[in-house]
């Protein structure tokens, strides 16, 4: 570091009301990492935020600086757009204030918070917005990039129930984006992911939910999985809004409710939540169970929150993941031997194909009215690499990729920006769909240098 390197620095600090890492500081290695072990990058300087204030201080520092800037929300993007080499990380995840206002139905959520910050304020009034299935996630990424959880059937897209965005943009002005206030910004941040500048508050619509919900997992094995998976495309094209089914084909982690020799072989699992009356619910369900003979089952009613946090143990930071997805408007009978041909050869033990139903209120809204705009999606698919070493990367990385090339022709257009890797950059075009025109007009009005790039990158023209 230069002498005057060093002095910006002490000014930079003298001035910030949040916390500055330098490599050298205790904490430095704990914020740099991600929840993707295989991004293993080093910011010359991290600056924890505490305001907004905090924010534009530091795009204005790494503007002075002709730094780049990269921001961590939750951390839990799998591209590792949170962390830079040699730049300025901005970390957000000190501001974690959520306001609910019970009577208006409606959250303000500060950028650093997690799902389950998010949930655990919202049902404390019986209400929550649809959000992902991980409660360590943040909620920031997953907005900006479209969101989708247990909810989405019922109430949309987590960019359905975006109300209003309060920003510092690239020149460090501070605005608020909303239907009303810079409606043309509004409409790009709500899909178009990190791109147009930084999110410090978001306001977010609420609906009644739970707090106690039917939800859980059945079983079946795997020598049933082609005939599971077909009962599964037809029941999840008739079934109520209110209803929420997912797959996942892996090998089965040591759940008590499975007879101890099932744990390790391959499995199906249908992840079931009734987002309505649970007794209701018990009546929708109750077909899944007619798929085949289940090896075991864990469904019952308990709070939406502990729901939320179900998979939470399979999905903890620090190992390596290596993701690769589709969407599809339907499950052919082609679609689903793929998978079953490729669930077949898991890599490694902790890898899993899942197929994350949407559709229902996702699909009807016009794909123009925002950024995100894959509307004729009514599954994500994604393909979750994972594993522990990094002599496992070559042979995990072919499996995914292999599968996701023989998937790909019956997958329909687009794809989830939160969900593409680092080396994925040459589907973003396709990935954001027929919005892609419109974004780069906006990031030539809004960020015309791409100050922020560590992104899904929209380039400037
Ligand atoms: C285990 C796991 C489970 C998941 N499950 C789901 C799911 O069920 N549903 C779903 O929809 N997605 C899911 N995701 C994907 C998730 O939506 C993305 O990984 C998302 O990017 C995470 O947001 P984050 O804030 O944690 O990420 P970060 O890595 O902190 O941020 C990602 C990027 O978002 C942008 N960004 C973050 N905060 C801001 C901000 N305040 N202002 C402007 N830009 C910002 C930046 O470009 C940043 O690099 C899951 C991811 C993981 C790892």
């Amino acid at each position: 570091m230069t002498k005057l390197q060093a002095a910006s620095i002490a000014e930079f600090k003298a001035h910030f009301g949040g916390d500055v890492l330098l490599p050298d500081s205790t904490d430095y290695d704990d914020v740099r990492q991600i929840w993707n072990a295989m991004i293993d990058r080093r910011p010359a300087l991290i600056a924890r935020a505490g305001s907004p204030e905090d924010v534009v201080r530091a795009v204005k520092f790494a503007r002075k600086h002709e730094l780049i800037v990269s921001i961590r929300g939750g951390g839990h993007n799998i591209a590792g757009h949170a962390v830079c080499d040699g730049g300025l990380m901005i970390d957000l995840s000190l501001m974690k204030r959520v306001k609910v206002d019970p009577s208006a139905r409606r959250a303000e959520v500060e950028p650093g918070c997690t799902l389950g910050d998010f949930d655990a304020a919202a049902q404390a009034h019986g209400l929550a917005t649809p959000l992902g299935i991980n409660s360590t996630t943040g909620v920031a990424g997953l907005t900006l990039g479209g969101g989708f959880g247990w909810l989405s059937r019922k109430y949309g897209m987590t960019v359905d129930n975006l109300l209003a965005v309060e920003m510092v943009m690239a020149d460090g002005s501070q605005l608020r984006a909303s239907a009303s206030e810079n409606e043309d910004l509004f409409w790009g941040v709500r899909g178009g992911g990190g791109n147009f500048g930084i999110v410090t508050n978001f306001e977010f619509k609420l609906h009644p939910v739970g707090p106690q919900v039917l939800c859980g997992l059945i079983v079946f094995p795997f020598d049933a999985a082609k005939s599971v998976l077909a009962q599964f495309a037809r029941f999840t094209e008739t079934m109520p809004d209110e209803l929420n089914v997912w797959m996942v084909t892996r090998k089965a982690p040591p759940l008590p409710f499975l007879p101890a020799d099932v744990h390790g072989k391959e499995i199906v699992a249908l992840a079931v939540c009734y987002a309505g009356e649970p007794a209701e619910g018990e009546t929708l369900i109750a077909p899944l169970r007619g798929f085949g003979k289940a090896l075991g089952e864990h469904i019952g009613v308990q709070p939406y929150v502990a729901w939320q946090q179900a998979f939470d143990p399979l999905l903890t930071k620090g190992a390596r993941n290596y993701w690769k997805s589709h969407n599809f408007a339907l499950l052919s009978d082609d679609a689903i031997d793929t998978v079953v041909e490729y669930a077949a050869k898991l890599p490694s033990p902790q890898c899993e194909i899942f197929i994350g139903t949407i559709g229902g209120q996702t699909t009807r809204v016009a794909p123009g009215a925002m950024a995100y705009s894959c509307r004729d999606a009514k599954y994500v698919m994604n393909v979750h690499g994972r594993w522990e070493s990094a002599a496992e990367d070559q042979r995990g990385i072919a499996w995914a990729r292999e599968f996701f090339k023989k998937a790909e022709p019956y997958a329909s257009s687009g794809a989830y920006i939160n969900f593409l890797t680092q080396d994925e950059t040459d589907r973003i075009a396709f990935a954001y769909g027929t919005a892609f025109t419109r974004l780069i007009d906006l990031k030539e009005k809004y960020d015309p240098t791409n100050f922020f790039r560590m992104n899904q990158n929209i380039k400037p023209q």
